[in-house]
């Protein structure tokens, strides 16, 4: 059911405490991590403590813990000191679009230049 831990689920294990992650921030709905395959020298994806499998699903269920993933983004660029020189927040929605975890994330991207458009 949606918003309930999903047995199969990484993230879901992540947040559980059952597999192991670099936490950076916590907050009572959402939790932010080291990536393990970081693309820029900041590179933290911050999931919701429930599962819903993407962005959209999430901001449906629960508008204001969607509210907290980019607050929470912004508490941790300002933490890593990229506020200033800019950085990127992503959701990858969907296989097409290189989503291979389907529990909602923000990829947190910064510290080298961006390009634009994204690859
Ligand atoms: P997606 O491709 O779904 O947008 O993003 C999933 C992200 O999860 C990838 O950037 C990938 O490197 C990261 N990832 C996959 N497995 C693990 C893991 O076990 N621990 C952490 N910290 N990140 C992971």
């Amino acid at each position: 059911m949606a918003g309930e831990p999903q047995a199969d689920c990484l993230f879901c294990k992540i947040v559980a405490g059952e597999v192991p992650a670099t936490v950076v921030r916590e907050t009572e709905t959402t939790v932010a991590f080291r990536d393990i395959n970081p693309q820029a020298p900041t590179h933290v994806l911050i999931v919701p403590r429930r599962h819903y499998r993407d962005a959209g699903s999430l901001a449906a269920a629960e508008p204001a813990v969607a509210a907290d993933l980019l607050t929470t983004a912004a508490a941790v660029a300002a933490e890593e000191k990229i506020g200033e020189t800019g950085y990127r927040v992503v959701f990858n929605t969907g296989s097409g679009a290189g989503q291979t975890v389907f529990h909602t994330h923000a990829h947190l991207l910064g510290g080298r230049g961006l390009n634009w458009p994204p690859g």
